[in-house]
């Protein structure tokens, strides 16, 4: 996962597909869960069985692309539901493959897209939102442990390493804000 817009000078991204794979939990907003339907539906991707579907998250989750679990704070959120992959559980739109050296990478086949989920297009940044206010605390986190994008030395605690307020790429203020109101909504539920 990277956001070529807002890297951090000390990450590059080798695309190695770490962050992809295993247990690691990809959760969805409502924006990127119909930006996902969206593409999905037009890469002709929909099972037929499920063509009559009429709700984006009702048809993501029966196609297994998205499974509904406790999230943070015990809200029930979406995530995308990974499967068995030559290198274990994977994303669903990771695509594995082997390089010329014989070794495993993995690309998102979303990169590049409006349907790549908001969390992917930050990392390796996260924010912590007040939703009293809607204020913001930015950090550096390693996507997964070791990972290695960062520069020998650099790679942040696991917890994260606070940072000002990132230069972000336009309309990824819309979709931050976005995903505060879909927030707020979870925790009036
Ligand atoms: S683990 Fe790090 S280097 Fe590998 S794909 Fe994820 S962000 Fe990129
Ligand atoms: S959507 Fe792309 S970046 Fe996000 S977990 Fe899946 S393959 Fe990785």
């Amino acid at each position: 996962m990277s956001s070529r817009s807002i890297l951090t000078a000390m990450f590059r991204c080798t695309i190695c597909g770490e962050c992809c794979r295993g247990d690691q939990a990809v959760w969805l907003n409502s924006l990127d869960m119909s930006r996902l339907a969206d593409y999905v539906d037009r890469n002709g991707l929909r099972s037929p069985a499920l063509a009559d579907c009429p709700s984006p998250e009702d048809f993501l989750v029966k196609q297994r692309i998205v499974i509904v679990e406790s999230g943070q704070n015990g809200a029930m959120r979406p995530r995308l539901r990974f499967r068995p992959g030559p290198a274990g559980p994977s994303c669903p739109f990771l695509v594995n493959d082997l390089d010329e050296k014989g070794r495993l990478w993995g690309k998102c086949s979303l990169h590049d897209t409006r349907a790549k989920p908001l969390v992917c297009r930050l990392a390796p940044l996260a924010r912590t939102v007040d939703l009293t206010d809607g204020s913001e605390v930015w950090m550096e986190v390693p996507p997964v442990a070791g990972c290695p994008g960062w520069k020998a030395g650099e790679e942040p605690p696991p917890e994260g390493r606070a940072i000002p307020d990132p230069n972000l790429e336009v309309g990824m203020r819309a979709d931050l804000d976005g995903e505060i109101d879909y927030f707020r909504r979870l925790t009036v539920v």
